[in-house]
């Protein structure tokens, strides 16, 4: 009964198998695009309370030319798989600091550039030094940039998690909360880790218009992070009621289809003229 083992794998058959083929075109494809450039990015502008674009979130976008549009939500979690989330990230980053860096460079108030950090970045320990590198490359200064994080990252070894945060607080970034207020959110983490930024989830944004007990949700988290002298931004704003109750809960910034869907670099400019 020597069954164990590898021949156990031809047990499974279909769905699976047909998931790993996938798996494995998308792994193939993907080496190849961060080869030839094949990723691009969109920016979704994010707005403080008198309507002014004060930063952007980069988007990663994939336009495959036989696979068509592939969606973020498909191959960011490939690439965390097969170990290449490290290089797309940092051509990711590298790319969006030099639009954002176009951007800045004529006016007095720059904007800010936020991007997402999967966890898996944080496993790793020089996670701080690779993001500075490209950002000297790219001329960009740490103040600039927003660290977008979810709070599964928080679940993991969190002693480990804690310095590399505070590391690159002291360098200089911020660090954002995204999708707050879905998995497994905890108050204690606003006061445990050092964030500067909260960003409510869309899907409690979208039930304040119509359910009071979500409205009072969302405007308790408003209340206790501008308390912990936190920036709150509401995510997915799509109504103009929804963006009048957010500001008078004194949210600080808004982010949603219903103010800017994501732009490509050109429609940017044009939209900060
Ligand atoms: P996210 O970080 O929560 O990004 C916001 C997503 O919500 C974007 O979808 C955006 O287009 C969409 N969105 C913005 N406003 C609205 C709205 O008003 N209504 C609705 N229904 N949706 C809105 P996208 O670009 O498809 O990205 C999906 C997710 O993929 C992101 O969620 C993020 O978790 C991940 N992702 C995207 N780019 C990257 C990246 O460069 N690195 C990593 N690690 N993850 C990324
Ligand atoms: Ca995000
Ligand atoms: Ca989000
Ligand atoms: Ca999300």
């Amino acid at each position: 009964a020597k069954a164990a083992g590898k021949d156990n794998l031809h047990f499974f058959t279909g769905k699976l198998d047909q998931q790993s083929d996938e798996r494995f075109t998308l792994e193939r494809e993907m080496r190849l695009a961060l080869e030839q450039g094949g990723f691009s990015l969109a920016y979704q502008p994010k707005f403080d309370r008198a309507g002014q674009i004060v930063g952007v979130e980069a988007l990663a976008r994939w336009q495959h030319a036989q696979l068509g549009n592939i969606a973020p939500d498909r191959f960011i979690p490939v690439a965390e798989a097969c170990g290449l989330i490290q290089p797309l990230t940092m051509t990711i980053l590298r790319q969006a600091c030099q639009a954002i860096a176009r951007c800045n460079h004529q006016r007095s108030q720059p904007i800010s550039l936020a991007v997402n950090l999967s966890p898996r970045l944080f496993e790793r320990d020089h996670l701080c030094r690779e993001l500075a590198s490209v950002l000297a490359e790219c001329n960009f200064p740490p103040q600039w940039l927003e660290l977008e994080i979810t709070e599964s990252l928080l679940l993991g070894d969190t002693e480990h998690i804690i310095r590399q945060m505070q590391e690159l607080q002291a360098w200089g970034a911020q660090l954002a909360m995204d999708d707050f207020g879905t998995g497994y959110s905890s108050l204690a983490y606003l006061v445990r880790f050092p964030l500067g930024i909260i960003k409510i989830d869309r899907s409690l944004v979208a039930g304040i218009e119509s359910n009071e007990q979500q409205r009072m949700v969302v405007s308790a988290v408003v209340t206790l992070g501008r308390n912990l002298g936190k920036t709150v931004v509401a995510e997915g704003v799509e109504t103009p009621a929804q963006l009048q109750l957010l500001q008078e809960m004194a949210c600080s910034q808004f982010q949603g289809f219903g103010l800017s869907v994501p732009l490509s670099e050109a429609a940017l400019h044009d939209r900060l003229q």
